[in-house]
């Protein structure tokens, strides 16, 4: 329970977000909803008690709804073959058990009813026609018109076993391009029946799904309808069908719209860091100004002040928070408590929840690994306090002091620097990477909070560190200089000193390496230096109209193109697509973006030496020339175990994380993970 003072000062900053308000009959406590989200858990050991435990962790920290993640109406509806459905034929004890649990906390819970559609990744998906989605090599089977009234009855059977089983109210899915989005949008349904051949028909489903569950459930059961408030896709609905279909959705007697942006196919970043806080704030408001009913913003929504703006302003009435109750567990709680110091903010990197969904593995969270994995996590203090030296303060540094620190041992973390961060500081230098600061933020304060002692401008040497109980080595990378003649040539630098700013790079610049820090460096000298992500500039470069006529919101051409300030050739040893290795739902932004700036891209490049005309190259034997002010090396890193290797002669034990102990190519999930599994075993 929080005390009266700490409650008040969380209303006095958040007055808007934390004032109560209902969705038909459920009473929600505040404005923070947490969004439905496929996780995958369901594919884990011991899924029921990480569930359990992943919802009861958000349940207790005071957010005020939760929607469950995607459940099926029928086996056709599922996403995979083991995916969650709500059947006769399902799992029905375990949603008791689980809605049994999050009733316990007094914090409504809804079910997500979702048919995936042309989207489901297994053969024999249906659909409103046979045409397949560019992310989904299946094609789909084209239900028959009376199959899509038995798909009706099955929307009805669902919402009244998420009753049964305890469901407070439900959400049906209609956005993303999942099933019924398929049916509204003429990009995909080529249909002349009753649910195709122009708007009125196209609309009918959902319609008729919502009166359908509607009578079925009487009128006191809470009934939510994701709506896709902007389409992104060439062919989807324009903004006046979207507005008549909100209408049409709350004369059925739905209670409350939630907002869904972009079809899952859309080539306009929706969710990525790329994507401005809030971008999507006015799809929501046009919506908002057309039905009396409450409405609900999404996507990029991670700070409470942003969150509070949007509700004052009168753009939305609750927010929907997904990826950021991923990242933070206690986000309302610590809204309610007025510290967002505290807040582990979402950095919308996707790297550890969205990547991991397309990659078929569970998801958890870059800045949170204990996020649907609690259940692995000791809670409380350890039963022996120890002294503990951990020895670079960058993100695995940092981390596994404060996780330390918070389990009551003594720790002291030395920095040879006089700042914290080390690598996030030139992340968070890269365009649009501003969310970076957040993460530098939260781990000092962590730092700070839970008490560890900090010595900056400081080495330890193996011998003052002898009396420590346990040595932590985070000392990170160092980059690697390549076997190259004329690699000490003038003109090469390394991408730390263009990212940090301490060199400006001339006018044709050549990049070595096409990994990650290769992509942030090409970014970053389009502009050089930081770029703030803006709203109306996002929308511009993307060909975005919200409030048009145009179909999906969107024209591919009229994106305002980014004006490049230098001539800039990125290389790559070996061949084939640049940037393989990057995240699967970012890889094609970044592309995207230099493709657009004029990059030029070369794979397969034999590097020979770099003299005072540029890199001399061999591409498919022949050789080239590669003109280039400055020779920037993205070519990767090796560990910095300098003190390591002290600590080895000197017979002292330690224990490396992060960069120091695998450098192949950075990674911030795995030095952050890694630094909190080897913290909390002390
Ligand atoms: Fe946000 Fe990245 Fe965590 Fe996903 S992995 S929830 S995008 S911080």
């Amino acid at each position: 329970m929080q005390s009266q003072s700490v409650k008040a000062k969380g209303h006095a900053l958040y007055p808007n977000l934390l004032s109560p308000i209902n969705i038909g009959t459920a009473r929600i406590r505040n404005r923070m909803m947490m969004g439905s989200m496929h996780t995958r858990v369901e594919t884990t050991d011991r899924f029921h008690e990480r569930e359990i435990a992943y919802y009861l962790a958000r349940a207790n920290a005071n957010i005020g709804l939760i929607v469950s993640g995607g459940l099926a109406p029928n086996d056709e509806g599922l996403m995979e073959l083991d995916s969650l459905k709500l059947t006769r034929d399902a799992d029905l004890g375990y949603q008791r058990e689980l809605c049994s649990a999050i009733a316990g906390t007094g914090v409504p819970f809804f079910a997500q009813i979702l048919h995936a559609g042309r989207y489901a990744k297994f053969d024999g998906c249906v659909g409103a026609s046979e045409i397949p989605s560019p992310i989904n090599r299946r094609k789909p089977r084209r239900l028959e018109t009376s199959e899509v009234w038995r798909t009706v009855d099955d929307y009805v059977r669902a919402a009244e076993i998420a009753q049964e089983v305890g469901f407070v109210g439900i959400e049906v899915m209609g956005s993303e391009g999942y099933f019924i989005n398929q049916f509204l949008s003429p990009r995909t349904n080529d249909r002349d029946d009753e649910f195709g051949g122009d708007w009125g028909r196209r609309m009918r489903l959902p319609v008729e799904i919502i009166r359908a569950i509607r009578k079925s459930m009487g009128r006191d059961f809470p009934i939510m309808y994701r709506i896709s408030a902007l389409e992104l896709v060439e062919g989807g609905m324009t903004q006046a069908e979207i507005l008549e279909l909100a209408q049409a959705l709350e004369g059925e007697g739905v209670d409350c719209l939630n907002s869904g942006i972009g079809w899952h196919e859309a080539r306009v970043p929706t969710v990525a860091y790329v994507t401005p806080r809030a971008a999507w704030a006015e799809a929501t408001a046009a919506i908002r100004t057309k039905v009396k009913i409450p409405v609900i913003a999404s996507n990029r929504i991670n700070d409470p002040v942003v969150a509070e703006n949007l509700i004052a302003s009168g753009k939305c009435d609750l927010v929907s928070l997904s990826r950021q109750m991923l990242a933070d567990a206690e986000f309302a709680a610590k809204v309610e408590a007025g510290t967002p110091e505290a807040i582990n903010t979402c950095i919308a990197c996707n790297q550890a929840c969205l990547d991991m969904i397309f990659r078929l593995k569970p998801s958890t969270c870059l800045v949170n690994p204990r996020a649907l994995r609690e259940i692995e996590f000791p809670t409380g203090k350890a039963a022996t306090r120890k002294r503990i030296a951990v020895i670079g303060a960058g993100a695995a540094g940092m981390t596994c002091a404060f996780e330390a620190a918070a389990r009551g041992h003594d720790v002291t973390l030395y920095e040879k620097s006089g700042q914290l961060g080390g690598l996030l500081q030139l992340a968070r230098n890269v365009p649009d990477k501003s969310e970076f600061d957040e993460l530098i933020r939260y781990l000092s304060y962590r730092v700070k909070a839970d008490g560890v002692t900090l010595k900056l401008n400081a080495s330890p040497t193996a011998a003052e560190l002898k009396g420590f109980d346990e040595i932590v080595i985070a000392t990170g990378v160092r980059p690697r200089l390549p076997e190259l003649p004329g690699v000490n040539h003038a003109k090469v630098a390394g991408y730390e000193e263009i990212l940090s700013g301490a060199r400006k790079a001339g006018n044709k610049v050549a990049i070595l390496g096409a990994g990650g820090i290769g992509f942030d460096t090409a970014e970053y000298l389009l502009d050089e230096g930081r770029r703030e992500p803006d709203a109306a500039q996002f929308l511009a470069e993307h060909g975005i109209h919200i409030a048009s006529d145009l179909r999906g919101g969107f024209d591919r051409a009229t994106r305002v193109d980014h004006k490049p300030t230098r001539k800039i050739t990125m290389l790559q040893r070996t061949p084939g697509k640049l940037g393989r290795t990057l995240s699967i739902t970012t890889d094609w932004i970044k592309r995207e973006r230099l493709e657009r700036a004029n990059v030029e891209t070369i794979a397969g490049a034999t590097y020979q030496r770099i003299d005072d005309a540029g890199l001399h190259i061999l591409l498919d034997g022949k050789p080239r020339l590669v003109e280039a002010d400055t020779i920037i090396l993205c070519t990767g890193q090796d560990s910095e175990r300098g003190l390591a290797a002290d600590l080895d002669r000197a017979g002292i034990k330690y224990t490396a994380i992060g960069g120091a102990h695998v450098a192949a190519e950075l990674d911030a999930m795995r030095a952050i993970d890694e630094a909190t599994r080897l913290a909390v075993g002390f």
